[in-house]
């Protein structure tokens, strides 16, 4: 029975009126209990501050008051019902107020954020805890219930009795848009913002480093802490310290990578650790800093002096970076240091622990690692013996897809996965990673918050249903249904990280070198059966009726097309492999079977594109908070398929989408504008358009510190326009209005269209070196009319090229028959250079198989591009067909290194290790080093070498320019002869692709050739 009481103006309710509250309070509390509810006119209500409440419960405050002001247009100032927000004592006490079971909170997990809300009385709500934060923590949960019972200006207060404490201490994020989402963390009970600060050198030479103290004071006033990151040690040029001290640099052709954009400091000058001493002593001297997370090298380098090289970088910048800090605690005792491993430090990464006293805390960041959204664990069996041993842990995990791509994702299992995972082996702090924008992964970084807070309480169906009710979608209980169905499905796509990485070249690779595609591994890594592909897609058709029919809100079903494509370009990319990774040339049925195929794929990839776009602008409210991530997540589709169509041209089957594709019309540079700003540029495009239609033209960034303003674009047929659209735009990191609709109403086969655009950028000249560059490219693309499926075109004629893929090769000329293994790093370029040689006569080898290979003087085998495509039983051909009199030269890994089979270890015993950036030189003067300086260090094109180790009747006729170990070794076996060759000619430094052989590169791998043949 509900019986009513009228206490002034307050009615109260008994019985549970109230419980779909909790539907409005995310993360769960641990424990709540509903009693009697009172009704109370807002203008009654007051929120009052207890003893001991200083300028975060203030701020608490008014996170109630000013949601009821919004909500109802009246400000609660009354006096006939209190909510009184305070800070107790141990004993539960406020004041003289002792309030019931607030004395129990000393006791609970991470007490300094733990909360109680009580009831006392009809006409009192009470939220007491030790600390400002936990009372803070309570007022969030009270403001949320509030809001779920608000009618015209009354509200309905549930009497409830709460108690409530975070599993994970520490709860945030670093990057992407952390910073301005303070409101959002301090709504969902997150506390911790990692924040890059900015360092740099004072003139008195010693280190400085502030962060914006009126976003730290913010982010206090709302419980939230911020910690400033003193940036990867192999970053550091920015500051200025290699200016102020040159001999910090770390030496030698190892302490630099990716060209030389990353340097590893010689941490073991005790001047550095001077230098990270005054860096994090500065930074404590700001108001509400107390912790600073410093990043070891992100790459793998290693200064080259022999103290660095003694003790190993990782361990040494951890050792440097204790002893900095215990030097700042001399004036700030309170100050803690948090170190972040890399990918760098990984191999390190006990001996970096092991440097470190216990009171220093560790989270664990790795490229690879932890940016990865499979179901693999992430805490590893060293990090776990790591806590248990009760040190602090904290973990840098993406929230999404992938770091590197823009892509939606409604993950609950994915998410109450890891945290639970995070919860369990005792993690201390989870600072997510979700790039570039939060707005755009809402569901997964509020599930983060959900279940690092509360990792048993709800489950997938219960959150989605808390999320969809907070944020006023309709049907709260069928978006929860839809979410859990498709979660799993987003997992298999981006837990098999397409369409990063796999779309980044791989796909088309895969096809281009007629791989046998193999589920469960590689881009199919989550489809262990053919079987799972439709799986998933009938679940995507289910999900997408709920969010179509059941929901009807564009974001949902944006997300369901976009993954409902993903699947189905996985599967027509498995088709495809499949099929044409078999050894006989297809008829003309399964020719057409395989154009089908990619004309799915097609229709796929636009599918997926379209989806992306619209999901785009529903999740950032038309912002485009997606910025040129997102650009690469759309490109990236279409790239794919034009690399699997250019793959198949031989087989007559062409790309049938590539009208409405965009395709670049144009560039510009920073060099363009040195004679003024706004300049004009004009392009042909006459090739790229396809009758009369609607255009888009795209301006992208593409690099440099500068954006570039556009004005107008237009199409002109000699000097006459026939569309212009005009208006203001901008090609930037962040890009805003940068599409630009031309409509071309007639058009003429015979006439040339230029394309006319009106840009304005930053010249480079009189600018410092790291504030230039103004680059981008321009695009264009024809709008599909109707959405018309792909009409399947007939498949071509058969390229003559083909023969060389299905067949082995034919030595048809005189000269040294050379076989140059397909399907490597460098087999396109290397064998093209070799072709070139008078003497020489290369073919492609399509099967290391012995029909294939019989008719070889000579096999070069490229360091293949998968490693499981070198088969032990393959490498034994090899082998024999050596000590048959034949000639060998492998390349790069494939002498057998990281993974790939021994291969002849009587003259190359392994690979040591991969190391770059070092060059090689002349070790002997032998015909394989004929012709080639030997008083000088060579640069190969690849950025790096395999050092190799000999074995007993290994030659070393090169070596590596800085440590002087073998990088190229020959020798005798049997009758023939081998060349273990550590260089990987023919491939460019920077990315995998082909570049030329050329200078002495060249001449080693000629000479190679011709001496292996005997
Ligand atoms: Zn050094």
């Amino acid at each position: 029975m509900r019986s009513v009481m009228v206490v002034g103006m307050i009615l109260i309710v008994s019985g549970t009126i109230a419980q779909n509250a909790t539907d409005w309070v995310s993360p769960l509390p641990k424990k709540i209990a509903f009693g009697e509810t009172a009704i109370v006119p807002v203008a009654e209500l007051g929120v009052t501050l207890g003893d001991g409440a200083g300028d975060v419960v203030a701020t608490a405050r008014e996170q109630i008051v000013t949601m009821l002001e919004e909500k109802t247009g009246v400000r609660p100032e009354g006096s006939g019902f209190e909510i009184l927000l305070g800070v107790c004592d141990e004993r539960g006490t406020i004041g003289d107020l002792s309030v019931p079971g607030a004395s129990e909170l000393a006791r609970l997990k991470n007490s300094d954020q733990a909360y109680v809300i009580r009831p006392m009385g009809n006409d009192r709500l009470v939220v007491a805890g030790l600390t400002e934060q936990a009372v803070f923590h309570g007022a969030i949960t009270v403001k949320w219930l509030l809001a779920a019972g608000i009618e015209g200006d009354t509200v309905t207060i549930p009497l409830a009795r709460v108690t409530d404490w975070p599993d994970i201490s520490e709860r945030g994020e670093w990057g992407g848009s952390a910073n301005g989402d303070i409101q959002r963390f301090a709504d969902e009970k997150m506390n911790l913002i990692e924040s890059h600060c900015r360092l740099s050198m004072a003139d008195d030479g010693r280190g400085e480093g502030s962060i914006g103290e009126d976003f730290v004071e913010e982010a206090r006033l709302h419980a939230i802490k911020v910690v400033p990151i003193l940036t990867h040690l192999d970053q550091l040029k920015g500051t200025g310290i290699y200016d102020t001290y040159p001999e910090l640099k770390g030496i030698g052709g190892t302490s630099t990578a990716l060209g030389g954009r990353v340097m590893a400091p010689c941490a073991s000058k005790p001047k550095f650790t001077e230098i990270l001493g005054d860096w994090l002593a500065s930074l404590a001297t700001m108001k509400g800093v107390d912790t600073v997370c410093c990043w070891l090298s992100e790459h793998h380098v290693q200064c080259g002096c022999d103290d660095c090289q003694q003790v190993g970088q990782y361990v040494l910048e951890a050792q440097s970076l204790v002893k900095g800090w215990e030097n700042a605690r001399k004036q700030h005792p309170d100050l803690k240091l948090r170190i972040l491993l890399t990918q760098g430090s990984y191999t390190s990464n006990a001996q970096v622990i092991a440097a470190t006293p216990p009171e220093v805390q560790i989270t664990y960041y790795d490229g690879g690692r932890t940016y990865d959204s499979s179901r693999d664990e992430m805490i590893y069996p060293l990090l776990e013996e790591y806590t248990a041993s009760g040190r602090w842990l904290g973990c840098y995990p993406q929230l999404t897809a992938s770091w590197r791509i823009v892509c939606p994702w409604s993950g609950p299992q994915f998410i109450r996965y890891r945290m639970q995972e995070f919860v369990e082996d005792g993690l201390e702090c989870l600072c997510g990673y979700a790039t570039p924008h939060n707005d755009l992964y809402d569901f997964n970084v509020a599930a983060a918050s959900e279940w690092s807070w509360n990792s048993t309480g709800r489950d997938e169906v219960e959150f989605g249903t808390a999320w969809a009710t907070r944020r006023g979608l309709p049907e709260p209980g069928a978006v929860a249904a839809w979410a859990e169905m498709l979660g799993p499905v987003g997992w298999d796509v981006y837990g098999s990280r397409v369409p990063y990485s796999a779309f980044f070249g791989g796909a088309g690779r895969m096809i281009a070198d007629r791989q046998q595609p193999k589920l469960g591994e590689g881009m199919f890594r989550c489809f262990p059966t053919q079987a799972r592909f439709n799986i998933d897609l009938a679940t995507c058709d289910a999900a997408l009726g709920l969010a179509r029919d059941a929901v009807g809100e564009p974001m949902l079903i944006a997300e369901t097309e976009a993954l409902r494509g993903y699947v189905t370009m996985l599967k027509e990319l498995y088709t495809i492999a499949s099929m044409y990774a078999s050894s006989h040339l297809p008829d003309d049925a399964a020719r057409q079977a395989l154009q089908d195929a990619v004309t799915r794929l097609a229709q796929a990839s636009m599918d997926t594109t379209d989806a992306l776009r619209e999901w785009e602008v529903a999740a950032s409210g038309g912002n485009h908070y997606g910025g040129s991530r997102f650009g690469d997540t759309v490109d990236v589709n279409a790239k794919t398929v034009s690399e699997v169509a250019a793959a198949l041209a031989p087989l007559g089957i062409t790309d049938p989408s590539a009208a409405s594709r965009e395709r670049v019309a144009g560039t510009w540079v920073s060099d363009d504008f040195e004679e003024g700003e706004r300049v004009t540029k004009r392009f042909d495009v006459t090739e790229l358009l396809d009758g009369a239609g609607t255009y888009q033209i795209h301006f992208k960034y593409t690099s440099g510190w500068w954006g570039t303003n556009i004005h107008r674009a237009a199409l002109a047929v000699d000097e006459t326009e026939v569309a212009a659209d005009e208006h203001v735009g901008m090609a930037a990191y962040a890009s805003a209005a940068n599409v630009y609709t031309l409509v071309v109403e007639e058009h003429d086969e015979g006439a040339t269209y230029t394309l006319v655009i009106d840009i304005k950028g930053v010249a480079s000249r009189g600018r410092p070196a790291d504030r230039q560059g103004c680059n981008g490219e321009v695009s264009v693309r024809k709008v599909r009319v109707d959405d018309e499926p792909l009409k399947s075109p007939e498949v071509g004629p058969v390229a003559e090229s083909l023969q060389s893929i299905y067949g082995p090769p034919q030595f048809n000329s005189d000269g040294l028959a050379v076989g140059v293994v397909t399907g490597g790093y460098g087999s396109g370029s290397v064998l093209r250079a070799l072709e070139q040689q008078r003497g020489l006569n290369a073919q492609p080898v399509g099967l290391l198989e012995p029909d294939w290979i019989k008719d070889c003087d000579v096999i070069v085998l490229p360091q293949p591009h998968d490693v499981a495509s070198l088969t032990v039983e393959q490498v034994e051909l090899l082998e024999a067909f050596a000590r048959g009199g034949g000639g060998v030269v492998a390349t790069h890994s494939a002498v057998g290194y990281r993974g790939f089979p021994p291969l002849l270890t009587s003259i190359c015993a392994s690979g040591l290790g991969h190391v770059r950036d070092t060059g090689w030189r002349v070790a002997l003067a032998h015909p394989i080093t004929d012709g080639i300086d030997m008083d000088r260090v060579h640069e190969h094109s690849y950025y790096d070498h395999i050092e190799l180790e000999a074995g007993p009747q290994g030659t070393v006729v090169a070596s590596a320019g800085a440590s002087g170990k073998p990088v190229v070794i020959c020798g005798d076996v049997g009758e023939g002869r081998y060349v273990a060759c550590g260089l990987l000619p023919g491939i460019g430094r920077g990315s995998d692709n082909e570049v030329e052989v050329e200078g002495e590169e060249l001449k080693l791998i000629v000479n190679a050739v011709r001496w292996s043949a005997g």
